[in-house]
């Protein structure tokens, strides 16, 4: 709302609550919906290891203009069509090492909540119902409308938009206007409607994360986010709604992530370049390499997206496994702490200044930066306390790392087999030879404590 950067305190002092606007689920979440979602769940994380507990509430918008249109075209009811893409979004996140959030109302099961809310902010003077059984928001009773947005007041000539609907979820800024709450029946919603006070109908889109915040997070919360392309309206209409109809001060902080590129530009089904995780699975790449590249430039910046960062990303999380084997055996450890053992540790080591980067404004490249800065010196000192403290940092990122363990064919693991014979023998010219005749192969053999490990080239 400021511009500024500001310290994140939870209001309360005991619990950070937080509110994401969720997906619209008829149909599967691209990588750029969960360039959104990672960033949330980073924010989470971030606050988490640095020791505070949260309560993080996303919805799931499942009734809706786009929601209704194609569950009609499936020709299927509007709950069986949802959950079918709220069970795919679901399996998403899990790939993606998303955490779930504590609550995830859905729109449709909050009905009586959007009427309440709407009851109140006609009674209030904020809301007036139309001829055709729908109502508006008026925006000219609320001065503060166009806040976030930073809408320009001259031109926001108010006390002329009464005459002016939006009867649609989404519009642009140039077509500012009363915004629909309560859409009356019509013939397109086939079967979707509730009886109202109005007569019949359906809620609008931007009520519903106004109904879920009061419920679930109450008048005043510590934050709201989403993708910078719901700023306006959706994020304007909600404060709209919720300081009207609550007195509250709604969100006390707005976080907003930057929107995804692909190849340079926007995603469209059109241009053939909108990805889901499983388009992505199906040519050879993880989820965790999508979740590097989402991870690997700042919020606050576009992100773009190509097959190189990927291939990229998978040589940088193979070079953080190397890392992560040689600390833990330096430390003498076997197994991963669980992420609770991570949470509010007071020494992260070397690799406090990659957490630190992290409680700076999200600087999620940063602190990727100096995950690597940190592993060069991590085994030398203090590797117990490096150890956790890398962990603590892979926790905050979300990251999971690829295992180190590879098919080695049988021509491959018999020459190495060899070579360790010609060591045992101490003929290391014998020995070289087969190292050498192993690398041109493509496989770099390394001794260990254990005898010798292989590695591809
Ligand atoms: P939707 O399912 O359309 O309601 O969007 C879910 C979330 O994805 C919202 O927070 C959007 O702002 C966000 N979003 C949509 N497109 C992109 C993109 N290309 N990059 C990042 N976030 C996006
Ligand atoms: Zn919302």
């Amino acid at each position: 709302m400021s511009r500024e950067m500001r310290d994140l305190q939870p209001v309360d002092g005991k619990c950070f609550r937080f509110y994401c606007c969720g997906p619209t689920v008829y149909g599967p979440a691209h990588i750029g919906n969960f360039r959104t979602f990672v960033l949330q769940d980073i924010l989470r994380r971030t606050l988490e290891v640095g020791g505070l507990k949260t309560k993080h509430v996303r919805n799931i918008t499942d009734v809706d203009d786009k929601t209704i249109r194609d569950s009609q075209a499936a020709g299927e009811g509007l709950r069986e069509f949802t959950a079918r893409w709220v069970k795919r979004f679901h399996e998403d996140c899990e790939k993606l090492n998303c955490l779930p959030p504590h609550v995830e109302p859905s729109a449709v099961e909050h009905i009586p909540q959007q009427i309440a809310m709407i009851e109140t902010l006609i009674a209030k003077g904020n809301a007036y119902a139309s001829g055709d059984g729908s109502v508006y928001f008026r925006i000219s009773s609320f001065p503060e409308y166009g806040r976030l947005a930073r809408l320009d007041r001259q031109d926001l000539d108010l006390g002329k938009t009464q005459d002016q609907r939006a009867d649609a979820d989404e519009y642009e800024k140039d077509s500012i206007c009363d915004f629909v709450l309560w859409k009356g029946r019509r013939p397109e919603d086939g079967e979707n409607h509730w009886s109202s006070p109005w007569g019949e109908g359906r809620p609008g889109w931007h009520l519903e994360c106004s109904a879920m915040t009061q419920q679930y997070l109450g008048d005043t919360f510590d934050l709201h986010s989403g993708g910078v392309d719901l700023v306006f309206p959706h994020h304007e209409n909600e404060i709209a709604q919720s300081r009207c109809a609550c007195g509250g001060e709604f969100a006390r902080h707005w976080f907003h992530g930057t929107h995804l590129l692909v190849d340079g530009g926007k995603m469209s089904k059109s241009l053939g370049n909108l990805y889901t995780v499983s388009d992505l699975e199906e040519r050879g790449f993880t989820p965790m390499e999508i979740r590097y590249v989402l991870i690997g430039g700042h919020y606050r910046k576009p992100v773009n997206f190509t097959f190189d960062s990927l291939h990229a990303a998978r040589e940088a999380l193979a070079k953080l496994a190397r890392g992560e084997r040689d600390l833990a055996r330096a430390a003498g450890e076997d197994a991963p702490p669980a992420y609770r053992e991570v949470a509010g540790l007071d020494d992260l080591g070397v690799f406090a200044p990659a957490l630190a980067a992290l409680q700076d404004d999200l600087n999620t490249a940063e602190a990727l930066g100096r995950l690597f800065t940190g592993l060069r010196t991590a085994a030398d000192d203090h590797a117990a306390t490096n150890w956790r403290g890398f962990h603590a940092v892979l926790a905050a990122l979300g990251l999971r790392l690829p295992s180190l363990e590879v098919d080695v064919p049988d021509e491959i693991r018999a020459l190495a087999e060899k070579r360790g014979e010609a060591r045992a023998d101490k003929d290391w010219a014998a020995s070289d030879a087969l190292r050498d005749e192993l690398l041109e192969k493509g496989w770099l053999v390394k001794d260990s404590r254990d005898g010798y490990e292989l590695e591809k080239a």
